[in-house]
């Protein structure tokens, strides 16, 4: 009797698809999440648990996610999901930040695309119209965040320009003003002329600009020694209409300066024969071919500090600039180019300022926002700086001051909004000092207490900390909160009244900042002061002051958050930004730092290196990566990377990434199919066991403290890779290879069936849950396929715990020889295969040679099983094999002293499980199969009946 063995064999049975399908799957398992409302189900879940608060900074409301923002709520997200699932209760509140230039930017360019003047705008209507395409944005980005997977508090988010977190922002503030850390200054900050507003550091780009360089000379009027007598200082600079502005010289005090007697000039040259100039030695021989100074002698040799005490004349002496330009040692003067002197304009450089306060010289105003001449600039007022150069040098030029003018391309500060070149003007500015109360040093205290990942950032934001001018926190701008200060006429400095800045909390938090604007001063002024004794001050904040308020109006009111933070998350650009942003203001405050921790990652670059951009066409979005691959591959490309670097991401990064994909989802699906019908009878005790069931269990025990660790350390591509070769190399290519046989063909109450299945149950348990923060969406699909339920989801579980007696050390060493000698034999397998000697392992019984250092191995290991051959013949390793070498197989290098000659299996094959094996026939109610699957088959008969 012949039968129809195929249906007797044990095959794998799932509905778990083979193509994942996830740009469809996943929004489905979106809607799952969010008519089961998961986010509140994980909170009841982590009721009582420690909270762990990683705080969101906010991104800016104002267009599509970019593959940056992917990256860092991704990162986030795992990070949050880790820590659910070791124990804590990861509350997540995602933010926006609202104000500020880029909004304000989007509505003035409507208006000019509309012919309208942003100026005849009624403000009130301007602001409501920059807060209603912020709430447009947001509406989007959280439509797009959660498409990403990023489970979080998504029904109350936190904003910065809810009513209340403006009077937060004011409350802040007044807290800097009432202790006189806010002080009001004169200062040259980068502005920008074309968005009239000064510019944060973080708002500046540099790049390539050309400008006109000019040598001048600047007559010394008072001499500090004979032989400067009648001679000039030559300066060199690239910004000719900082002339006006120009109040001093700076020198090195120890740079050798020269003076020179011009002898002759080429033609056309600016300089005169019988002109004595000084320079620094070194540079004279440019500045003279750059003159057109043929011959000079060298007069007289000096020291920078010889020169102390000299006074020049302003080079446009007698039309309107006649006033004294003294002289003055400085160390940021050097010689790499230029003349040795810096031509010192006090109010369009920080340094310029810095000597010109030191020495007591005035920083005057010359230029308006706008970047005209002020009308008391003589000979240039109403010019606008950036055509002033040319006026400037014909006015040097007739005045005789102008030795040479030339070009330069260099890299300039641009507006990273407009990209129009940035000037340094002089402004009235509001500004919180860093050390009248001790900012600085309170900052850097709190840094050494900060734990950064990885661990440079700590150095790196101590530095910008030490070095940093005073915040400039003032803007000229419409949309933000205002700098809510009045100013005593008389005295110029700002009224300090408790009760007053309560009124305007009170104000802004029942109407927002517009009361502010809108408002007269006597509502807040009260009846203690005289509204006409006072200025109010309409700037606004500098948004990074409201972005680095978030703790107060997030961390500390909500009563399911906590302050400060575990953790804030942001690329490594936020060291100027929010990092020391949130650092100052919580420091200035409340004397230390609103976070725990801090992690930087890197830039996402294209696939080759270079940075995104349309005109190179190799601009990767998240939505198209979602369209075409699902999100849980992006997700995969964030855990794979080393984020502590810039990450690259295109077409064939993708592409890797989705076959790494396959292999998981491959894996879960073999346990899935090979699960099927799994009942809790099954299980078999871990000390029943063969050893390869111990052997995996001890894996799991080493991934497990890895991932631990990994979740400590915030570092996840090195657990990743692990858990990737675990899927493909240990599991696929290993462990389920052998076991099939078993899982297809045994018998059903076999032991090592039994036991392969109740592994198969572990290894589903832990790999679903370690998949669950990186691959969310696959995660609960595989969950979902074994746990069908309303409530059911993998989200709602931890990470299984591992019993410590899973560990066998001595175990593991023994399966790394094991698996070394298969290695060989596999090798030598395969190639038999590919010589078409064999079609299938299963026809072979080869012979295996080892040496010594293998026999303890070799011993008690059932070898056909491991190799999935039809027997395996152990012999050892001895001098006829090293001389007979050629015709066996080894892998000297990687295995030595182990040798393998494939010899054809003899006996009969089994219908069954085509081994080849000589008790095929033995059994006479089964004739074409062997005695194990004869065994079989009689039991699954006799259990259908
Ligand atoms: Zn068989």
């Amino acid at each position: 009797m012949s039968q129809d063995y195929k249906s007797t064999v044990f095959l794998p049975r799932t509905d778990f698809p083979m193509k994942a399908g996830l740009p469809s799957l996943e929004p489905e398992i979106l809607k799952r999440w969010d008519d089961m409302d998961l986010y509140r189900r994980q909170r009841e879940a982590g009721k009582g648990r420690e909270k762990f608060i990683l705080h969101d900074g906010p991104p800016y409301a104002n267009g599509h996610l970019h593959i940056g923002h992917a990256l860092n709520k991704i990162l986030k997200d795992v990070i949050n999901r880790c820590r659910q699932m070791t124990g804590k209760d990861a509350i997540y509140v995602p933010g926006w930040d609202c104000h500020g230039l880029p909004i304000e930017w989007k509505i003035e360019e409507k208006y000019r695309r509309a012919k309208k003047n942003k100026d005849d705008i009624p403000i009130v209507q301007f602001r409501r119209e920059c807060r209603q395409f912020a709430e447009k944005w947001i509406d989007v980005q959280r439509d797009e965040f959660k498409r990403l997977g990023i489970l979080g508090d998504w029904d109350n988010p936190y904003t910065t320009m809810t009513f209340a977190a403006e009077a937060q922002i004011v409350r802040e503030l007044g807290k800097f003003l009432m202790n006189g850390s806010l002080v009001k200054g004169a200062k040259p900050v980068l502005w920008s002329v074309v968005e009239k507003t000064a510019l944060a550091e973080a708002e500046v780009e540099y790049h390539d600009h050309t400008s006109t360089t000019i040598f001048v000379r600047f007559p010394v009027a008072k001499a500090a020694m004979p032989e400067l007598e009648g001679a000039a200082i030559v300066i060199w600079t690239t910004t000719p209409w900082t002339i006006p502005g120009n109040r001093a010289i700076a020198y090195g005090g120890a740079i050798d300066y020269a003076l020179i007697k011009v002898e002759r000039t080429a033609e056309g040259g600016q300089a005169a024969a019988g002109q004595t100039l000084v320079v620094a030695e070194s540079l004279l021989a440019d500045m003279a071919a750059a003159a057109g100074i043929t011959e000079y002698g060298v007069v007289h040799r000096c020291k920078g500090d010889d020169l102390a005490g000299t006074v020049c004349r302003h080079p446009l002496h007698g039309n309107g600039y006649d006033f004294e330009v003294p002289v003055l040692a400085a160390d940021f003067v050097d010689t790499d180019t230029g003349t040795g002197f810096v031509h010192i304009a006090p109010g369009h450089g920080a340094d310029d300022w810095e000597l010109a306060t030191r020495h007591g010289l005035p920083a005057p105003e010359t230029v308006d926002g706008d970047g005209r001449f002020l009308d008391e600039v003589p000979l240039f007022s109403g010019l606008h700086v950036f055509k002033a150069d040319e006026p400037v040098v014909t006015a040097l030029r007739q005045a005789g001051a102008l030795l040479a003018s030339g070009r330069l391309t260099h890299s300039y500060p641009h507006s990273w909004r407009s990209k129009a070149p940035l000037i340094f003007r002089n402004t009235p500015q509001w500004f919180i000092s860093m050390d009248k109360t001790g900012l600085r040093r309170t900052a850097l205290e709190a840094v050494d207490k900060i734990r950064f990942f990885p661990p440079s950032g700590k150095k790196r934001l101590r530095g910008m900390v030490e070095s940093r001018p005073d915040w400039c926190v003032s803007r000229q701008r419409a949309w933000g909160v205002p700098i809510t200060v009045f100013v005593d006429n008389k005295s110029g400095q700002p009224l300090r009244d408790p009760k007053v800045l309560e009124r305007i909390v009170e104000a802004v938090e029942a109407e927002g900042v517009d009361a502010w604007f809108t408002s007269d001063p006597s509502r807040f002024l009260g009846p203690e002061h005289a509204a006409g004794d006072f200025v109010q001050v309409m700037d606004i904040l500098d948004v990074w002051f409201d972005s680095g308020a978030t703790h107060s109006f997030v961390l500390e009111p909500r009563p399911d958050l906590e302050w400060p933070a575990a953790l804030y998350l942001e690329g490594t650009d936020q060291h100027r930004g929010w990092f020391q942003s949130s650092l100052l203001e919580s420091c200035g405050t409340r004397g230390q730092a609103p976070y725990r921790a801090v992690l930087t990652h890197g830039f996402v670059m294209a696939e080759d290196g270079q940075k995104m951009s349309k005109s190179l066409g190799n601009v990767v979005s998240p939505q198209e990566v979602i369209g075409k691959y699902g999100a849980d591959i992006l997700r995969l490309w964030v855990v794979g990377s080393d984020y502590s670097e810039d990450l690259r991401i295109g077409p064939d990064i993708l592409k890797q990434q989705s076959d790494i994909y396959r292999r998981l989802r491959n894996t879960l699906r073999f346990l899935l199919g090979n699960l099927n019908g799994f009942d809790e009878s099954e299980r078999l005790g871990e000390s029943e066991m063969p050893e390869l069931e111990r052997w995996v269990l001890h894996r799991l025990w080493e991934l497990d403290r890895l991932l631990r660790r990994a979740c400590g350390d915030l570092q996840f591509h090195p657990l990743f890779t692990e858990l990737h070769n675990f899927c493909a190399a240990d599991l696929s290519a290993f462990y389920f290879d052998i076991r099939k046989d078993s899982l297809y063909c045994g018998r059903a109450d076999s032991p090592t069936r039994r036991a392969a299945r109740t592994v198969l149950d572990r290894l589903f348990d832990h790999l679903s849950a370690w998949l669950a923060p990186f691959i969310c969406f696959t995660a609960e699909e595989t969950w979902l396929a074994r746990n069908p339920g309303a409530g059911e989801s993998i989200h709602l579980r931890q990470f299984p715990e591992v019993p410590e007696d899973w560990r066998d050390d001595v175990l593991a060493g023994k399966w790394l020889l094991i698996r070394d000698v298969r290695k060989v034999v596999t090798g030598a397998l395969e190639l038999a295969r590919a010589d078409k000697k064999i079609r299938s392992s299963l026809q072979a019984a080869p012979v295996v040679f080892a040496d010594s250092r293998y026999h303890e191995v070799l011993k008690g290991v059932d070898w056909p099983e491991i190799c999935i051959a039809s027997g395996v013949e152990v012999k050892a390793f001895d001098k006829h094999c090293a001389d007979n070498n050629a015709d066996l197989f080894s892998l000297p290098q990687e295995v030595p002293g182990v040798a393998v000659e494939v010899r054809l299996a003899e006996g009969e094959k089994c219908q069954r499980c085509w081994k080849i094996l000589d008790d095929v026939g033995g059994d006479s109610d089964y004739p074409e199969v062997c005695g194990r699957c004869a065994g079989a088959v009689r039991h699954l008969m006799a259990a259908a009946k």
